[in-house]
């Protein structure tokens, strides 16, 4: 059986080249950086290339760039520097943010921070709408640029000139996991003071990221140790993770317009299929979302029985983010004001330019008549 894999916002396969790039760090060049050895300065010469390249795909220096464990990590650390360097006792987020910024947030709301949640209204967020929330107060705006279960995207070059003209103190922290590769992302437009980014979600391999820091000086390093990272993040660099990072980073800025291009239009031949083809469903991503994410209420088919229906078959798809599908229904689809029974079908379907059409067309043959028997067993079950 083919394996049709529709699950990328959760996790990426990694590339070859990526796998090849892990196979040098692990056999060929796995001395610790930090020796001095011409061996060992050779693997950390590399990763200082690797960190410029990085670090040109945002528009800053290689000195801003600290490598991290992924997303989760460089999110941490961003927050609490932000929180630790500001004497205001407000934050703005919105609603549908990942659990990596929320659970993080409720601590500092539970230590006495005013927290302004912003709800998304139609399943977007207005720009202005996160501007009005900045006070004298602000200490910390973090806004995801693309939600990671419908896609929306946030216009982050218009906000951050924004937020920084109401309140230059605000520090803001912008959570880049679901866009870094699939969006242009520049932190000098955004005026970004914190960026995060995981390797992961890009084709590379998990337990490996990157925090964007404007002012390194002001983070707040959540593991002391031996210097590493100039103290920033201490700790023996995970060097097959950052190979693997700088390799999936050089493919995909390479072959950006061409695959985001392609996703795109996967993205939308799949829409067009399943509206074609299965009757009584709800697209909940917006129209102009971003390339890789597609989010659709089959009304009557309970997501998690369409969703292993369909692993039966070899397709696999998610029910929410890979974090909260343990959990019961997603904050994400309650806050964009889906009904229950619209929260209860709801599958993502998540691209990349790995996937073809023929994969969709097969797709589209199992999900019609998945959809058709859950929705039949369910009306016979009620009877
Ligand atoms: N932020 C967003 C938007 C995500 O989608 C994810 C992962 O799903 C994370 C943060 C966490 O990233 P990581 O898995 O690298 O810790």
């Amino acid at each position: 059986m083919k394996e049709i894999y529709f699950d990328n916002s959760a996790t990426t396969k990694p590339y070859t080249e990526v796998a090849e790039a892990v196979n040098s760090a692990i056999n060929n060049m796995f001395y610790n950086p930090s020796s001095i050895y011409d061996k060992a300065i050779a693997v950390s010469k590399k990763m200082e290339d690797i960190r410029e390249n990085i670090a040109g795909t945002i528009n800053t220096k290689s000195k801003n760039i600290i490598f991290t464990s992924g997303g989760t990590e460089s999110i941490n650390t961003a927050i609490n520097s932000s929180i630790r360097n500001s004497r205001g006792k407000h934050i703005v987020t919105t609603e549908y943010e990942h659990d990596a910024t929320l659970n993080l947030i409720k601590k500092y709301e539970r230590e006495g921070y005013t927290v302004t949640y912003i709800k998304p209204e139609n399943g977007i967020i207005e720009v202005d709408r996160i501007v009005e929330a900045i006070t004298p107060q602000t200490a910390l705006l973090s806004v995801m640029h693309v939600n990671n279960e419908t896609g929306n995207i946030i216009d982050i070059n218009k906000l951050g000139n924004e937020v920084k003209k109401k309140n230059p103190a605000t520090a803001i922290h912008i959570d880049a996991v679901q866009s870094y590769m699939k969006l242009k992302v520049d932190v000098d437009k955004s005026r970004a003071d914190y960026l995060s980014v995981s390797g992961h979600k890009i084709h590379g391999i998990k337990g490996s990221g990157v925090l964007y820091a404007r002012d390194t000086s002001r983070l707040n390093p959540m593991f002391l140790g031996g210097g590493q990272e100039k103290g920033y993040r201490c700790g023996t660099e995970n060097t097959p993770g950052i190979f693997a990072l700088g390799k999936a980073v050089e493919i995909n800025d390479r072959d950006f317009t061409k695959n985001t291009q392609y996703i795109n239009e996967l993205k939308n031949y799949l829409k067009k299929s399943i509206t074609d083809n299965i009757e009584n469903i709800k697209i909940n991503s917006p129209e102009n979302g971003v390339c890789h994410i597609l989010n659709v209420s089959f009304i009557g088919a309970k997501a998690e029985i369409l969703l292993h229906t369909l692993e039966s078959k070899g397709i696999y798809v998610s029910t929410g983010s890979a974090c909260s599908s343990k959990k019961k229904g997603s904050h994400v689809l309650r806050s964009i004001g889906l009904k229950e029974n619209e929260i209860e079908g709801a599958i993502r379907f998540s691209l990349s330019s790995l996937n073809t059409k023929e994969e969709i067309d097969l797709c589209i043959q199992e999900l019609r008549a998945a959809v058709e028997d859950i929705r039949m067993i369910t009306k016979f079950g009620r009877r």
